[in-house]
């Protein structure tokens, strides 16, 4: 065939589909018992509104983003990530007005033009919770908390949760400044480095080119405000009261600009280099900046592939169980609709009360043997035979397509 998925993206089937959906499920219920609602943006946006919320020159704006023009010639993107069209829809449903508070999450397929690799995609999904109109550090190790005990739900525990203060509109200027000087001495910056230096120096903190990693850079916590250190002291003195292990990586800042105060990461030992399955951080001024009624907010994404992957590393995947195949045969073609009235049943009811079942055929006009075949093909565990002499007794053969035994029951005790 000529046609393959596009690079840098894949199709999930089998035990991956059954791990995305249980890593879903049980986000989904974290998320609701700590309140949060879940809300479904569409997948594209005006292009706008990540260029202003995400920040010129950030990866994602300058290379990343899948930008197109529909046909009245409107600039639309593919999203690369929840947060710009959460606050959106917060602001556009005047949410910022109404009630100036609420919790959100979301589930779905991100957009980012990267060079794909183990971990790194051109279509992935996130699962992101938003925390709106609170300032409180409570709420920073809320959310925190939150994209740890989804982590650790699945059985992933050893991760590393990285934290630090981007500091505020008051020191985040001086902390700038230092960067700009250390880094205007420093050699072998990458032609992005150099060209964002003026305009953004924090992003050179987050440079993914080997020649950038500098030793005894600046750390943001030196040049925080005297509020801006008594806030993160809370953060971390709350983390500690929620038994949340962290480490304070004064390095930390990430890959979009609408962060202010504390960012967070968390890594994982077991996944290769592309080890930050979760991040977040609180965006006090986005909603603002967007044209709503300023909003304090604070949450995090997780980046489900990657968590898949240290998911299976402790064996999460090999747990799930597959529903047990069942199929129904007939031995003379007379017996089709009864046997399909039993099948039905069957999807219905469960086979002897098990309803983590799944239940195949009947099929007509073909000999039992060829049933049988098929049968073993699909990789089914049970066949239940409806045959002329037994049926007439109110009974079924039952194979056991592994051992091939096959036992009589009788049919109303199924
Ligand atoms: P990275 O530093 O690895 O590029 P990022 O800072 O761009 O990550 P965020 O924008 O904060 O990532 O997204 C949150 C999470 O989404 C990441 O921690 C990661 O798990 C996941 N993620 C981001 N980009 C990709 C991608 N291209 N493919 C798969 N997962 C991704
Ligand atoms: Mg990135």
């Amino acid at each position: 065939m000529d046609y393959k998925a596009p690079r840098g993206t894949h199709d999930i089937f089998g035990t991956n589909a059954l791990g995305l959906s249980l890593l879903e499920q049980k986000a989904k219920e974290i998320f609701r018992r700590h309140g949060f609602e879940e809300v479904r943006t569409p997948i594209f946006e005006d292009a706008a509104l990540f260029t202003r919320s995400i920040g010129q020159t950030t990866d994602i704006v300058e290379k990343e983003m899948y930008v197109f023009e529909d046909r009245k010639g409107r600039k639309l993107a593919l999203r690369p990530e929840g947060t710009a069209s959460l606050a959106r829809a917060f602001i556009e449903h005047r949410m910022d007005i109404s009630s100036p508070a609420g919790k959100f999450f979301y589930c779905g397929e991100m957009f980012r033009y990267e060079r794909p690799q183990a971990g790194r995609y051109r279509q992935f999904r996130q699962i992101g919770a938003e925390l709106y109109g609170s300032s409180s550090p409570a709420a920073d190790a809320e959310i925190i908390t939150l994209a740890k005990d989804v982590l650790t739900s699945l059985g992933i525990d050893k991760i590393n949760v990285h934290i630090n203060s981007l500091g505020c509109d008051k020191c985040r200027p001086l902390f700038r400044k230092v960067l700009v000087k250390y880094f205007s001495s420093a050699k072998d910056l990458c032609q992005d480095c150099l060209r964002r230096l003026g305009k953004n120096p924090l992003r050179l903190l987050d440079c993914k080119v080997d020649s950038c990693k500098f030793t005894a850079v600046p750390e943001t916590s030196d040049y925080l405000c005297s509020e801006c250190k008594d806030n993160f002291n809370i953060v971390q003195f709350l983390l500690k009261k929620a038994d949340c292990q962290y480490s304070v990586n004064g390095t930390l800042v990430r890959g979009l600009d609408y962060y202010n105060r504390t960012v967070f990461e968390i890594r994982s030992d077991a996944i290769g280099s592309q080890d930050a399955i979760a991040a977040g951080g609180r965006y006090d001024n986005l909603v603002k900046e967007l044209g709503g009624q300023s909003t304090p907010a604070v949450g995090f994404a997780l980046g489900a592939e990657r968590v898949l992957l240290a998911a299976q590393s402790v064996g999460f995947l090999d747990s799930l169980k597959q529903s047990e195949k069942i199929f129904v045969a007939i031995a003379e073609q007379e017996l089709f609709g009864e046997a399909f009235a039993f099948s039905a049943k069957m999807v219905k009811d469960g086979f002897n009360n098990d309803k983590n079942i799944s239940v195949f055929g009947p099929i007509n006009g073909k000999s039992l043997t060829s049933q049988l075949k098929f049968a073993d093909k699909i990789q089914i565990s049970k066949t239940i035979v409806f045959a002329k002499t037994e049926f007439e007794n109110g009974k079924v053969l039952i194979k056991n397509m592994k051992d091939k035994t096959q036992t009589e029951t009788e049919i109303n005790k199924l």
